[in-house]
């Protein structure tokens, strides 16, 4: 382990980056490869990539779906690399009344919309640990977001000319996660009524917000906003993570990175 430590640090902590699926990476890996390159470790079924990406030391790798891979990676990072922080970035369902298809949203906060060990523990709670929502790190998640911020200044307008979506809007609050693709009007409508504040809904994020904070380590989640939750979800969500992921994820890394450099 002490080995992977010093590769990845070089001196200093490396930051984690995640995602769950390939598309939601952009060219990050590519542009550690061209920059530094590419040091790739396997362990527990994922790859590792050790790299540097505009100035900033990296390992960068993908979670799978769902919230147990998410947890089992983010511990990986933790235990075999010594992450400084983790970010995370990738798509998710809107559901908020106003996040729209094409939208960034930043989470303040993370929960489990699934998790209920009702009547031992109140509903969302995770028990033992007495706590239900977790934080994202304040400093970090600004950070992603004024990055987000910048994205969409500098490149929404292109995009709406040439892609199906509206205006991209950056919004910043809580986000969901649970083991269901959500895909119909009436789960929607559930979580709305189970969580009125919640703006997203995804498979991996408060898995590693968990995780984040019973280690001590500052995490921060960005999404775009793939799909809306509803019917039309899986086609929305095909054709968005085929066409627009990567370029949301470039867009607001590049700018992450660059600051953080
Ligand atoms: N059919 C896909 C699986 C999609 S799972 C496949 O075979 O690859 C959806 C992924 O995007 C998860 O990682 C989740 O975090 C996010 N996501 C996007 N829209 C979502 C929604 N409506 N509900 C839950 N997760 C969603």
């Amino acid at each position: 382990m002490s080995a992977l430590r010093n590769e990845a640090a070089n001196g200093r902590r490396p930051l984690g980056i995640m995602a769950a699926l390939p598309q939601e990476l952009g060219s990050l890996i590519e542009v550690m490869r061209a920059e530094s390159g590419v040091h790739t470790v396997t362990h527990g079924g994922r790859d590792y990539h050790v790299g540097t990406a505009y100035g900033a030391p990296c390992v960068v790798t993908l979670a799978r779906i769902g919230k147990v891979a998410a947890a089992a990676t983010v511990s990986a990072l933790i235990h075999a690399f010594d992450v400084e922080a983790v970010v995370f970035t990738g798509v998710a369902g809107g559901v908020g009344h106003d996040v729209r298809i094409g939208a960034v949203v930043v989470a303040d906060s993370l929960m489990q919309h699934d998790l209920d060990a009702s009547p031992l523990f109140p509903r969302f709670e995770v028990p033992l640990l007495g706590i239900a929502r977790f934080a994202a790190d304040s400093a970090l998640a600004a950070q992603l977001a004024a990055a987000a911020g910048r994205f969409i200044a500098e490149e929404g307008a292109a995009l709406v000319q040439r892609f199906a979506i509206e205006t991209p809007q950056l919004h910043r609050g809580l986000i969901i996660s649970g083991d269901q693709f959500v895909a119909s009007a009436a789960a929607v409508a559930t979580l709305r009524a189970a969580l009125p504040d919640a703006l997203a809904v995804e498979m991996e994020g408060a898995a590693i917000a968990q995780v984040c904070h019973e280690y001590g380590v500052p995490c921060a989640i960005v999404r775009t906003v793939s799909d809306t939750a509803d019917a039309h979800a899986p086609a929305s969500f095909t054709t968005f993570l085929t066409e627009l992921a990567g370029t949301y994820s470039n867009g607001i890394l590049t700018r992450f990175l660059q600051a953080r450099g």
